[in-house]
């Protein structure tokens, strides 16, 4: 089985980037990428632990492109992790979430809610920040019932406390990776727009600027949307992936091992990744 999105305590996720190569082994994976947000600290750890297993490791990153409408996630998978440009552009974005961080908590602060720094960055051990940290702490506090409550009523866009962040453009972060020797995967397309007739335009003109594959396959989505996902995939000659987005405990209801596939679907996503 294949997975090439999952997150580690690099970013939001709960187990260290070795415990998540251990976790997709156990899980009947043969193919797996890490895919921090923004960040590629895990790779070398996941990377080696992967090889001890007998796991084709992946390099990979998830980035955030600037969007007027939706959302817009990229996977970059395959890059050369160690590239002085993108190291370059990773600090760049690092150093927009830290200043999109002290924002949000102002905003809490001044809508009567005393977080800290300190206590919303406990939950990110020394990693980066990320709005899921920031909802962690909230449950903890007992203002919200779960991660859906904490971005509905303050993380979410446009809720209450949301402020944004600096984002490189997606013909930008597509430039990035494949300066770097990597391809670029749409995530979950369905968050860019959920209009399929209106989607497939958006994607066409992504593929226009280098993206190979789109999420067609991905734990939150039912067969009838992955069978979409497919017919849209197929007319623009993009590559389907597979993608879980397993962050381990901030969210409890994905798991590793759950999208299984065809094997000619792994085998064209391998002949582009190795
Ligand atoms: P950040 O990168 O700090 O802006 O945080 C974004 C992360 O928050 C995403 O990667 C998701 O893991 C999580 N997230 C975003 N929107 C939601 C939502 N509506 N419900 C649960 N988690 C979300
Ligand atoms: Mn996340
Ligand atoms: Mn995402
Ligand atoms: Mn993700």
């Amino acid at each position: 089985m294949i997975d090439l999105h999952t997150h580690s305590t690099a970013s939001d996720g709960s187990l260290t980037p070795s415990e998540l190569a251990r976790a997709g082994k156990a899980a009947g994976l043969d193919v797996m990428a890490l895919t921090d947000h923004d960040c590629a600290k895990g790779l070398d750890e996941f990377l080696a632990e992967a090889q001890r297993l007998g796991l084709r490791g992946v390099p990979g990153i998830e980035l955030s492109a600037e969007v007027p409408n939706g959302q817009l996630h990229l996977v970059g998978l395959g890059f050369d992790h160690h590239d002085p440009a993108l190291q370059s552009a990773f600090e760049q974005m690092l150093g927009g979430r830290d200043a999109r961080n002290h924002l949000m908590l102002k905003a809490f602060q001044e809508n009567g809610i005393d977080l800290t720094m300190d206590e919303v960055a406990r939950y990110a051990g020394d990693e980066l920040i990320s709005r899921v940290h920031f909802a962690q702490a909230l449950i903890a506090r007992g203002l919200v019932k779960d991660l859906a409550e904490a971005f509905e009523r303050f993380l979410g866009k446009g809720a209450l406390c949301y402020r944004d962040r600096f984002r490189y453009s997606p013909e930008e972060c597509i430039r990035l990776i494949q300066s770097a020797g990597g391809i670029v995967i749409m995530a979950h397309p369905l968050s860019l727009e959920r209009d399929l007739q209106a989607l497939e335009p958006k994607i066409a003109a992504l593929k226009d600027a280098g993206l190979v594959g789109m999420e067609c396959f991905y734990s939150t989505y039912d067969t009838e949307t992955t069978v979409a996902l497919l017919r849209i995939a197929n007319r623009l000659k993009l590559v389907p992936s597979v993608g879980s987005d397993f962050h381990g405990t901030p969210k409890p209801s994905i798991f590793l091992g759950q999208l299984p596939v065809s094997e000619a679907v792994k085998q064209r996503l391998c002949e582009y990744l190795f």
